[in-house]
Protein backbone atom coordinates (compact mmCIF):
# COMPACT_ATOMS: atom_id res chain seq x y z
CA UNK A 1 0.00 0.00 0.00
CA UNK A 2 1.47 3.54 -0.51
CA UNK A 3 1.72 5.71 2.35
CA UNK A 4 -1.19 8.02 0.14
CA UNK A 5 -3.62 5.25 -0.34
CA UNK A 6 -3.52 4.55 3.87
CA UNK A 7 -6.77 4.38 5.29
CA UNK A 8 -7.75 5.92 8.40
CA UNK A 9 -7.72 4.79 11.48
CA UNK A 10 -8.66 6.00 15.47
CA UNK A 11 -7.13 8.98 17.30
CA UNK A 12 -7.52 9.22 20.97
CA UNK A 13 -6.56 12.86 21.77
CA UNK A 14 -5.82 13.19 25.67
CA UNK A 15 -5.37 16.95 26.85
CA UNK A 16 -5.30 19.01 29.24
CA UNK A 17 -3.67 21.94 31.31
CA UNK A 18 -0.01 20.99 31.78
CA UNK A 19 0.23 19.60 35.36
CA UNK A 20 -3.07 17.81 35.37
CA UNK A 21 -1.58 14.43 35.02
CA UNK A 22 -1.91 13.69 31.09
CA UNK A 23 1.25 12.41 30.55
CA UNK A 24 0.54 10.05 33.52
CA UNK A 25 -2.57 8.47 31.96
CA UNK A 26 -1.28 8.40 28.44
CA UNK A 27 1.45 5.91 29.59
CA UNK A 28 -0.67 4.07 31.65
CA UNK A 29 -3.13 3.66 29.16
CA UNK A 30 0.06 2.81 26.49
CA UNK A 31 1.25 -0.16 28.60
CA UNK A 32 -2.01 -1.23 29.27
CA UNK A 33 -3.17 -1.55 26.22
CA UNK A 34 0.45 -1.95 23.85
CA UNK A 35 -1.32 -4.34 21.25
CA UNK A 36 -3.74 -1.52 19.85
CA UNK A 37 -2.20 1.88 20.86
CA UNK A 38 0.52 3.95 19.88
CA UNK A 39 1.83 6.91 20.97
CA UNK A 40 2.38 9.70 18.40
CA UNK A 41 5.42 11.45 19.13
CA UNK A 42 5.45 14.97 18.55
CA UNK A 43 8.02 17.08 17.46
CA UNK A 44 9.26 20.02 19.61
CA UNK A 45 11.72 23.03 19.78
CA UNK A 46 12.01 22.81 24.03
CA UNK A 47 15.31 20.96 25.32
CA UNK A 48 14.85 17.35 26.66
CA UNK A 49 14.27 16.72 30.13
CA UNK A 50 16.41 14.73 32.00
CA UNK A 51 15.35 11.48 31.12
CA UNK A 52 13.64 12.34 28.04
CA UNK A 53 14.73 10.21 24.77
CA UNK A 54 14.64 11.64 21.51
CA UNK A 55 12.40 9.87 18.68
CA UNK A 56 10.43 8.16 22.17
CA UNK A 57 9.14 11.15 24.17
CA UNK A 58 9.70 13.84 21.46
CA UNK A 59 11.58 14.57 18.18
CA UNK A 60 13.77 17.35 19.55
CA UNK A 61 14.23 19.41 16.79
CA UNK A 62 15.85 22.85 15.81
CA UNK A 63 13.68 26.00 15.34
CA UNK A 64 15.05 26.03 12.28
CA UNK A 65 14.22 22.41 11.44
CA UNK A 66 10.87 23.26 13.37
CA UNK A 67 9.85 26.23 10.74
CA UNK A 68 11.33 24.30 7.98
CA UNK A 69 8.77 21.56 8.51
CA UNK A 70 5.83 24.41 8.48
CA UNK A 71 7.02 25.77 5.40
CA UNK A 72 6.67 22.26 4.02
CA UNK A 73 3.19 21.63 5.28
CA UNK A 74 4.97 18.69 7.04
CA UNK A 75 2.70 19.13 10.37
CA UNK A 76 -0.98 18.47 10.87
CA UNK A 77 -1.54 20.60 13.50
CA UNK A 78 1.27 22.91 15.65
CA UNK A 79 1.44 25.42 18.34
CA UNK A 80 3.51 27.80 20.00
CA UNK A 81 2.58 26.84 23.54
CA UNK A 82 5.25 29.12 25.21
CA UNK A 83 7.16 31.71 23.71
CA UNK A 84 9.68 30.57 21.58
CA UNK A 85 8.36 26.64 22.63
CA UNK A 86 7.06 24.92 19.30
CA UNK A 87 5.48 21.66 19.77
CA UNK A 88 3.66 20.12 16.56
CA UNK A 89 1.89 16.45 14.98
CA UNK A 90 3.96 15.69 12.09
CA UNK A 91 1.74 14.11 9.38
CA UNK A 92 3.93 11.34 9.05
CA UNK A 93 3.78 10.17 12.62
CA UNK A 94 0.01 9.54 11.63
CA UNK A 95 0.47 8.03 8.65
CA UNK A 96 3.52 5.40 10.02
CA UNK A 97 1.16 4.90 12.71
CA UNK A 98 -2.45 4.26 11.19
CA UNK A 99 -0.03 2.55 8.64
CA UNK A 100 0.49 -0.17 11.55
CA UNK A 101 -3.12 -0.69 11.90
CA UNK A 102 -3.03 0.92 15.16
CA UNK A 103 -5.20 3.54 17.02
CA UNK A 104 -3.18 6.87 18.01
CA UNK A 105 -2.73 8.54 21.32
CA UNK A 106 -2.02 12.15 21.11
CA UNK A 107 -0.62 14.02 24.09
CA UNK A 108 -1.51 17.68 23.14
CA UNK A 109 -2.89 21.11 25.45
CA UNK A 110 -6.15 22.24 24.36
CA UNK A 111 -5.36 24.56 21.13
CA UNK A 112 -3.59 21.34 18.94
CA UNK A 113 -6.09 18.82 20.60
CA UNK A 114 -9.39 21.21 19.12
CA UNK A 115 -7.42 21.50 15.64
CA UNK A 116 -7.12 17.80 15.56
CA UNK A 117 -11.03 16.58 16.44
CA UNK A 118 -12.20 19.58 13.71
CA UNK A 119 -9.84 17.80 11.52
CA UNK A 120 -11.05 14.50 12.44
CA UNK A 121 -14.50 14.29 13.74
CA UNK A 122 -16.09 11.40 13.66
CA UNK A 123 -12.54 8.98 13.76
CA UNK A 124 -11.21 10.65 16.99
CA UNK A 125 -12.07 10.38 20.61
CA UNK A 126 -11.09 13.74 23.04
CA UNK A 127 -10.77 13.32 26.40
CA UNK A 128 -9.87 16.79 28.80
CA UNK A 129 -7.93 15.45 32.20
CA UNK A 130 -9.57 17.69 34.98
CA UNK A 131 -7.36 18.51 37.97
CA UNK A 132 -9.25 18.21 41.14
CA UNK A 133 -8.97 22.20 41.33
CA UNK A 134 -7.32 25.14 39.99
CA UNK A 135 -4.98 25.46 43.27
CA UNK A 136 -4.15 21.92 43.54
CA UNK A 137 -3.09 21.90 39.39
CA UNK A 138 -0.98 25.36 40.83
CA UNK A 139 0.43 23.56 43.65
CA UNK A 140 1.80 20.36 41.32
CA UNK A 141 3.01 22.91 38.95
CA UNK A 142 5.40 24.14 41.89
CA UNK A 143 6.17 20.99 42.89
CA UNK A 144 7.62 20.02 39.58
CA UNK A 145 11.80 20.22 39.97
CA UNK A 146 12.04 20.74 35.83
CA UNK A 147 10.73 24.30 35.94
CA UNK A 148 12.42 27.39 36.33
CA UNK A 149 10.79 30.35 37.63
CA UNK A 150 10.05 32.16 34.41
CA UNK A 151 8.73 29.03 32.80
CA UNK A 152 6.75 28.25 35.73
CA UNK A 153 4.77 31.46 35.29
CA UNK A 154 4.19 30.92 31.70
CA UNK A 155 2.50 27.12 32.69
CA UNK A 156 0.52 28.69 35.44
CA UNK A 157 -0.58 31.46 33.19
CA UNK A 158 -0.84 28.71 30.17
CA UNK A 159 -3.03 26.28 32.88
CA UNK A 160 -5.49 29.10 33.58
CA UNK A 161 -6.48 29.61 29.99
CA UNK A 162 -6.69 25.58 29.42
CA UNK A 163 -8.96 24.96 32.24
CA UNK A 164 -11.79 27.12 30.33
CA UNK A 165 -11.74 24.06 27.80
CA UNK A 166 -13.02 21.79 29.79
CA UNK A 167 -16.06 21.49 28.28
CA UNK A 168 -15.11 21.69 24.44
CA UNK A 169 -13.77 17.89 24.63
CA UNK A 170 -16.12 14.78 24.27
CA UNK A 171 -15.07 13.56 27.84
CA UNK A 172 -13.95 15.15 30.75
CA UNK A 173 -11.75 12.52 32.59
CA UNK A 174 -11.16 14.14 36.65
CA UNK A 175 -8.06 13.32 38.15
CA UNK A 176 -8.59 13.54 41.78
CA UNK A 177 -7.75 9.52 43.07
CA UNK A 178 -5.03 8.76 40.77
CA UNK A 179 -6.02 4.97 41.22
CA UNK A 180 -9.65 5.44 40.35
CA UNK A 181 -8.62 8.10 37.14
CA UNK A 182 -6.66 5.66 35.42
CA UNK A 183 -9.08 2.44 35.62
CA UNK A 184 -11.54 5.53 34.46
CA UNK A 185 -9.01 5.83 31.54
CA UNK A 186 -8.96 1.97 30.77
CA UNK A 187 -12.78 2.05 30.59
CA UNK A 188 -12.89 4.76 28.50
CA UNK A 189 -10.52 2.90 26.13
CA UNK A 190 -12.30 0.04 26.25
CA UNK A 191 -15.56 1.63 25.12
CA UNK A 192 -13.28 3.41 22.33
CA UNK A 193 -11.38 0.27 20.72
CA UNK A 194 -14.91 -1.72 21.29
CA UNK A 195 -16.67 0.47 18.61
CA UNK A 196 -16.32 0.07 14.71
P1 LIG B 1 5.73 19.57 27.86
O1 LIG B 1 6.75 20.64 27.58
O2 LIG B 1 5.26 19.60 29.30
O3 LIG B 1 6.18 18.19 27.41
O4 LIG B 1 4.46 19.88 26.96
C1 LIG B 1 3.85 21.13 27.02
C2 LIG B 1 2.46 21.05 26.41
O5 LIG B 1 2.56 20.82 25.00
C3 LIG B 1 1.64 19.89 26.97
O6 LIG B 1 0.33 20.38 27.23
C4 LIG B 1 1.65 18.88 25.84
O7 LIG B 1 0.47 18.09 25.85
C5 LIG B 1 1.64 19.81 24.65
N1 LIG B 1 2.08 19.15 23.41
C6 LIG B 1 2.98 18.16 23.25
N2 LIG B 1 3.10 17.83 21.96
C7 LIG B 1 2.25 18.63 21.27
C8 LIG B 1 1.90 18.74 19.88
O8 LIG B 1 2.40 18.07 19.00
N3 LIG B 1 0.97 19.69 19.57
C9 LIG B 1 0.38 20.46 20.50
N4 LIG B 1 -0.53 21.32 20.08
N5 LIG B 1 0.69 20.38 21.81
C10 LIG B 1 1.60 19.47 22.20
Amino acid sequence: MSSNSISKGRLLIITAPSGAGKTTVVHHLLREFDQQLAFSVSATTRPPRPGEIDGVDYYFITPEEFDAAIAQDQFAEWEEVYAGRKYGTLKSEIKRLWSMGQTIVFDLEVVGATKLKKMYPEESLAVFVQPPSSDILFERLRNRATEDAESLNARIERASLELSYANSFDLILVNDELENTLQDARQIVLDFLSLN
